[in-house]
């Protein structure tokens, strides 16, 4: 998609701190990070917004949410359980989708947010 930031991003015509690629998916850091960390899971595909999704699309959004996890361990930022039994650590998945819903770039991204509080904005 031709003028697509995060397209150019996936194309590496615009640099990013990549942190995760596969055939399919691509996660960067958010360049105005809203939390120690802070990344963005994009497909490669461009699909500008979740609300032009349907069933087709449930293999790739589950990957894209799969990843998280993953992305939090690498990030130190998984739910751990404590030696009390309690639980620690631990992130945010986000998926801002239209005007009303706070989206600004129209490439699908799901933002993940981890680290220690506080956040900004979150
Ligand atoms: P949205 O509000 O659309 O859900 O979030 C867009 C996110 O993209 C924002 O958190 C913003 O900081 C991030 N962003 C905007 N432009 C760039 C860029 O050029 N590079 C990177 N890495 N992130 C960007
Ligand atoms: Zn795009």
């Amino acid at each position: 998609m031709e003028n697509c930031l995060f397209c150019k991003i996936a194309a590496k015509q615009i640099p990013a701190s990549i942190v995760y690629e596969d055939e399919e998916l691509l996660a960067f850091k958010d360049i105005h990070p809203a939390a120690p960390v802070h990344l963005l899971v994009i497909p490669k595909l461009h699909v500008a917004t979740l609300s032009d999704c349907g069933d087709g699309h449930a293999e790739l959004l589950g990957k894209m949410l799969a990843l998280a996890p993953r992305l939090a361990k690498e990030h130190g930022c998984a739910v751990e359980v404590t030696a009390d039994g309690s639980r620690a650590g631990g992130f945010k998945t986000l998926i801002n989708s239209g005007p009303d819903g706070g989206q600004e770039v129209y490439h699908l991204h799901l933002h993940m947010y981890g680290g220690p509080r506080p956040w900004r904005g979150q």
